[in-house]
C-alpha cells in the first residue's frame, strides 16, 4: 500500500501568525503532523484561524514565527516555483480566471513551470478525463458556461494539474447544492484512492468532515487544537463541551455512516424461493410458517421480487408475481444507507454480498440495539474523561 501514496507529510511547528495591527495572534503556536496520503479536514467556528493556518503552508501567507516542512523540506526557505510544484490549491467558488477556458485555467501552473506546450495539452485532456468531462467538449469553455458542480471540478483539476503531492482545499464544495456537494465528495474521495495526496480540507460542516476526513481536527479561537483525531474517535469521545458541540446532538447517527452492514449480525431471515420454484409450494410454505411475505431470487440467487402470500393463489410462476425489490443494501453499505433503506421501504431490507447474491435481512432492532450500544459506550466515555 505505501509505495502508492503520492503525497508526503507536513509538519508545522509552533507556527503563529500575528497580523499586522492586530492585538492577539490569529494563530497561536500551532503544532500538527499532516500524515502523507491522509485527507487532514480543518474544521472549527468562523474566525478561528482555519484558512490561516492552511495558507501558510504553501506561503500564502508568511508565519510570524515557527517552522513548516513538507515532505521534510523547509517550506519557508522554497521558492515560489518549487512551492506551486509541492502543493496544490482549490478553493470555494473554483476561483477560476473568467477570461481563460477550461484548458488555460488547468493549465496556469505547468505554464508557470515552463512545461512545454504539448506536455500541458495532454495533461489538461488528462485532468478532464480524471474528473469526469470530455475534454473534446469542455477544454474549450469558458467558466460562465459551466454549472456550479463542473467549476468545482475544474478548480480541483487545476490544482492537480502539476501533480503535486499535497493539496489544499478551503471550502472548495462551500458554494454548491446539496446533491451536487454529495457528488463531489464522492468524486473526490474516489480520486483519492487513485491518487493518495496528502489534503488538507477545510470546512464549516462537521458532516463533510467526518465523510472525508481521515482524521480531522477540531480549532477553537486562534488555532488551538480542541481535538485531533480519527471521526470515530471524536464522535465517540469529543474531548470537550467545544467538541460536544462541534459533533451536534445527532452524534450516535453520524456514527452510523461510519459502520457498515458487513460489521453486524444479520437477525432477519427472509423465506425464500426461485423463480423457478412452484407458487402452490410456497404458498403452503408461507403458511406453515404464519408469514405473510416471501422473497423471490433470480436464478443467480439475487433478490428478485417480493411477494405476498395472498398473490399466489392465481399466480402461474414467480417470476411475474409480486412487486419489484426496491432498495438493497450490500454487506459494503453504512448502516447509515441500510436506515434510510428500510425508512423507505418500511421494515427490514434485504443484504447482498460481493456478487449481488442474497445473503440475509438487516432489521430496523438491528439498527436501533447499533444506535443504543454506541450511545452507552459514548457515556461510558465521557464519566471516564
Ligand atoms: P472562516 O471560517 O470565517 O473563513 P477562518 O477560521 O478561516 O474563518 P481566518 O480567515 O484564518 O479564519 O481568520 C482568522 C482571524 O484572523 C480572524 O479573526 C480574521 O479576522 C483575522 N484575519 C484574517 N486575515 C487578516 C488580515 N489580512 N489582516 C488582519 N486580520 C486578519
Amino acid at each position: 500500500m505505501a509505495e502508492n501514496v503520492s503525497g508526503v507529510e507536513i509538519q508545522l511547528a509552533n507556527v503563529t501568525k500575528r497580523y499586522p495591527g492586530t492585538r492577539e495572534p490569529a494563530v497561536r503556536d500551532f503544532t500538527m503532523t499532516i500524515p502523507a496520503g491522509k485527507i487532514v479536514i480543518l474544521v472549527g467556528p468562523s474566525g478561528c484561524g482555519k484558512t490561516t493556518t492552511m495558507r501558510m503552508i504553501n506561503r500564502l501567507i508568511e508565519p510570524t514565527s515557527g517552522t513548516i516542512t513538507i515532505g521534510g523540506e523547509d517550506a519557508l526557505k522554497l521558492n515560489a516555483d518549487a512551492l506551486r510544484r509541492k502543493v496544490g490549491y482549490a478553493i470555494q467558488q473554483a476561483g477560476l480566471f473568467p477570461h481563460f477556458t477550461v484548458a488555460q485555467n488547468i493549465s496556469v501552473v505547468p505554464g508557470l513551470l515552463n512545461w512545454d506546450r504539448k506536455r500541458i495539452r495532454d495533461r489538461v485532456d488528462e485532468m478532464l478525463d480524471l474528473i469526469g468531462l470530455d475534454p473534446a467538449v469542455y477544454r474549450d469553455r469558458y467558466p460562465r458556461q459551466l454549472s456550479g458542480g463542473q467549476q468545482q471540478r475544474v478548480g480541483v483539476a487545476r490544482a492537480l494539474a502539476a501533480d503535486p503531492p499535497v493539496l489544499l482545499m478551503d471550502e472548495p464544495f462551500g458554494a454548491v447544492d446539496p446533491i451536487t456537494r454529495g457528488n463531489l465528495q464522492d468524486e473526490l474521495l474516489r480520486l483519492q484512492t487513485e491518487l493518495r495526496k496528502t489534503i488538507v480540507f477545510v470546512t464549516h460542516d462537521f458532516d463533510e468532515a467526518v465523510k472525508l476526513g481521515d482524521k480531522i481536527a477540531v480549532l477553537g479561537e486562534q488555532s488551538t487544537i480542541q481535538q485531533y483525531d480519527t471521526p470515530e474517535a471524536i464522535l465517540a469521545n469529543p474531548a470537550n463541551d467545544m467538541v460536544a458541540g462541534f459533533v451536534g446532538a445527532g452524534a450516535s447517527l453520524k456514527q452510523l455512516t461510519l459502520l457498515r452492514v458487513r460489521e453486524v449480525e444479520l437477525t432477519g431471515e427472509a423465506i425464500t424461493a426461485t423463480v423457478d420454484d412452484s407458487p402452490a409450494a410456497l404458498r403452503e410454505q408461507l403458511a406453515g410458517k404464519r408469514r405473510s411475505f416471501a422473497l423471490v431470487l433470480d436464478e443467480r440467487k439475487r433478490p428478485f421480487r417480493w411477494v405476498h402470500v395472498r398473490e399466489l393463489g392465481s399466480a402461474a410462476s414467480l417470476r411475474t408475481v409480486g412487486r419489484p425489490i426496491g432498495d438493497l443494501v450490500t454487506t459494503q453499505s453504512t448502516l447509515h444507507d441500510a436506515l434510510e433503506a428500510m425508512l423507505a421501504e418500511g421494515g427490514a431490507v434485504p443484504v447482498t454480498g460481493s456478487r449481488g447474491e442474497y445473503i440475509g435481512m438487516i432489521e430496523l432492532d438491528t439498527v436501533m440495539a447499533t444506535i443504543q450500544q454506541l450511545r452507552e459506550e459514548h457515556d461510558a466515555g465521557s464519566e471516564v474523561s
